[in-house]
């Protein structure tokens, strides 16, 4: 919708008044819904800057990020606080000294670094790498909101299926590895969610039954 169009679906001043009435409102009675919107508008403009994309793919993968946060947050009765902790940062160029997953000079395709949540489209980021990184962004989050001390049973409990596939005791543990001890996990995970989100084929029934959890937000994209 463009401003003008915008002008004449409102055309009443009394209306109009209302509106912009009852807009703060909303804001200040679900905070939540606020905070997970304005998620989606940072990751938006994040890869509008980025620039590696045409602005519809933009969307698209603005519109998962959403359904994703939006997810997380239900799931976690996050507040706003804890959805902003969730936004990953979208760029398009390494720091210096980042401690990436994906970093190869060869490919250079993209990268994410978890301590910071940046994921890096870098300059031969294709259709596949947004989704391969944010696979890695997903695993960390999830993770994350597992160690909450408020985290829900259910919640704790997907973790741990994913823990116990890894041989790793729990959370804490996770939490206190390395890197390079996590590396190979966050690529199994990052490579399955890729090939779900293709073939809708989990690697393991267990994973079948948690990637089938983030069916709300798949099907509201790829429908
Ligand atoms: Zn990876």
């Amino acid at each position: 919708m463009t401003a003008a169009e915008a002008e004449a679906y409102v055309p009443d001043e009394h209306l109009r008044a209302e509106v912009e009435q009852l807009m703060p409102n909303i804001e200040q009675t679900d905070p939540r819904a606020h905070a997970v919107e304005q998620a989606k508008q940072t990751i938006a403009e994040a890869l509008a800057v980025a620039g590696r994309f045409t602005p519809t793919v933009n969307k698209h993968y603005a519109d998962l990020a959403h359904a994703f946060i939006r997810t997380q947050a239900e799931r976690n009765n996050l507040d706003a606080a804890g959805i902003a902790a969730m936004v990953p940062h979208v760029v398009s160029m390494l720091g210096e000294g980042m401690q990436t997953l994906d970093q190869s000079p060869e490919t250079a395709r993209g990268a994410f670094e978890p301590s910071s949540k940046t994921i890096a489209l870098l300059e031969h980021a294709d259709l596949s790498t947004f989704l391969h990184e944010s696979g890695h962004w997903f695993l960390h989050a999830t993770m994350e909101n597992a160690a909450h001390p408020n985290a829900p049973a259910d919640v704790k409990a997907d973790a741990q299926i994913l823990l116990d596939s890894y041989g790793v005791k729990d959370v804490e543990t996770w939490r206190a590895m390395t890197l390079d001890e996590q590396r190979q996990h966050h690529e199994t995970f990052a490579r399955g969610f890729e090939r779900y989100l293709r073939e809708g084929k989990a690697p393991t029934a267990e994973l079948q039954t948690m990637f089938s959890r983030f069916r709300s937000w798949l099907l509201s994209v790829y429908k």
